[in-house]
């Protein structure tokens, strides 16, 4: 799994981060950056959930 954030698309909502804060963060202006290490998810099955929080679909997932 390969988790990608669009930061094109990214409006900074901050859901990613808080549904799965193990896999997400936010940097200082709010978007969204996958945290280093964890671009394979680190097994979390909340990245799931944070794929449907995303209100603009920013995250996507490769499997
Ligand atoms: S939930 Fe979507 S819009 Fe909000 S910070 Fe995360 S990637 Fe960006």
């Amino acid at each position: 799994m390969r988790v990608k954030v669009d930061t094109e698309r990214c409006v900074g909502a901050g859901m990613c981060a808080l549904t799965a804060p193990s896999v997400f963060t936010q940097d200082d202006d709010g978007f969204s950056e996958v945290l280093p290490g964890r671009e394979d998810g680190g097994g979390d099955p909340l990245v799931r959930e944070a794929v449907r929080a995303c209100p603009v679909q920013a995250v996507t997932l490769d499997e």
